[in-house]
């Protein structure tokens, strides 16, 4: 009855939640990324995660569309209330408030905004404070709306500012989420509630080294993916080995291309600048559509069966969570 409905929904992607990742920086994951963003013919957002470093807008030329500053709450002491029990310091794992017997000290660079210091005071002597650690910028670009972090300099962790990029993701629209590089929290981060992971990595045996540590990060949280390989004709081929053993299938295949590398160097997208590979990526857009598509249809039929409980979830998505906005 909804066929009709759903193959135009898989075709546009609404919905999806695409991540594009690589288990090392400099492989050609921003590459990937603007680049499969350009080939949607309607809207799609792309979220530049990559904080620390965001370069995405150097490829799409846009109007600005606002800049919001991202703050994180931390502890603010009043030391006429505090008896210097160090029940704070006790909890805070990340030692971002110290106690010695004393008024604690803080170090608000360490702090999560977790809060906990402050529920467990039991003088209530603890606040909370906001403490700027960078900012969100939204542009558009034609049909593509670019959202971007920038962590200030300075500030160390970048997951509170990433999700708060994330926050910003409009639901109904396919977004892609250009990961930071490797496999660390920051990249975690920007996974949790993806739906597809696409892994950028090279025919080398760096290469190979942090696909494979990338492939475990994924499955471990429990993610489809697929692997970009890029600068095809460097190096060996192991990458590909390894992928067929791992039956981890190639989406696509980026040869290794001088005129690659001058467009890149001029800040222009591959497709735009060489047109012969906007098949390739044309491809590529097919493929992730066609895999997201089957991994949101077991989504809604996991939530079907949440609706009207069965004893069968289905092999391929029962040890998957449902997504929710925590995981966003
Ligand atoms: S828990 Fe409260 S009272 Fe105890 S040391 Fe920390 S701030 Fe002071
Ligand atoms: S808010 Fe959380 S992370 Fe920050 S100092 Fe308190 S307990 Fe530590």
């Amino acid at each position: 009855m909804d066929v009709p409905v759903c193959e135009s929904r898989d075709k546009r992607g609404d919905g999806m939640i695409l991540a594009v990742a690589s288990g090392k920086g400099g492989t050609g994951k921003t590459t990937v990324s603007v680049n499969l963003a350009r080939m949607f013919d309607s809207a799609v957002q792309l979220l530049d995660c990559d904080v620390e470093e965001p370069n995405a807008h150097l490829f799409l030329k846009g109007t600005p569309r606002g800049e919001e500053i991202v703050a994180i709450p931390v502890p603010q002491v009043d030391e006429s209330l505090c008896d210097g029990c160090g029940e704070c310091g006790r909890f805070c794992e990340f030692h971002a408030i110290v106690s010695y017997g004393t008024v604690p000290l803080v170090f608000p660079e360490m702090c999560h905004g977790c809060g906990g210091c402050a529920m467990v005071c039991p003088k209530k002597a603890i606040r909370e404070v906001d403490n700027r650690i960078g900012i969100v910028q939204t542009t558009q670009a034609e049909n593509i709306t670019l959202i971007q972090g920038r962590l200030d300099i300075g500030v160390a962790m970048s997951p509170p500012l990433i999700r708060a990029v994330k926050a910003r993701l409009l639901k109904a629209v396919p977004a892609i989420l250009d990961a930071p590089p490797g496999t660390s929290c920051p990249v975690i981060a920007t996974l949790r509630g993806a739906d597809f992971v696409v892994l950028v990595t090279e025919p080398t045996p760096f290469g190979l080294h942090d696909l494979k540590l990338a492939v475990d990060m994924v499955r471990e949280l429990r993610i489809p993916f697929g692997v970009v390989v890029n600068r095809v004709g460097i190096g060996d081929d192991r990458v590909h080995v390894f992928c067929g053993n791992e039956k981890i299938p190639i989406l696509l295949e980026i040869p290794d291309d001088r005129r690659i590398a001058e467009a890149y160097s001029r800040g222009e997208l591959i497709v735009e600048a060489l047109p012969e590979y906007r098949a390739h990526f044309e491809r590529l857009r097919e493929a992730v559509l066609e895999r997201t598509s089957t991994v949101l249809r077991g989504l809604a039929g996991v939530s079907a069966r949440f609706a009207a409980p069965s004893t069968s979830a289905g092999p391929t998505v029962d040890s998957r969570r449902m997504k929710t906005d925590a995981d966003l």
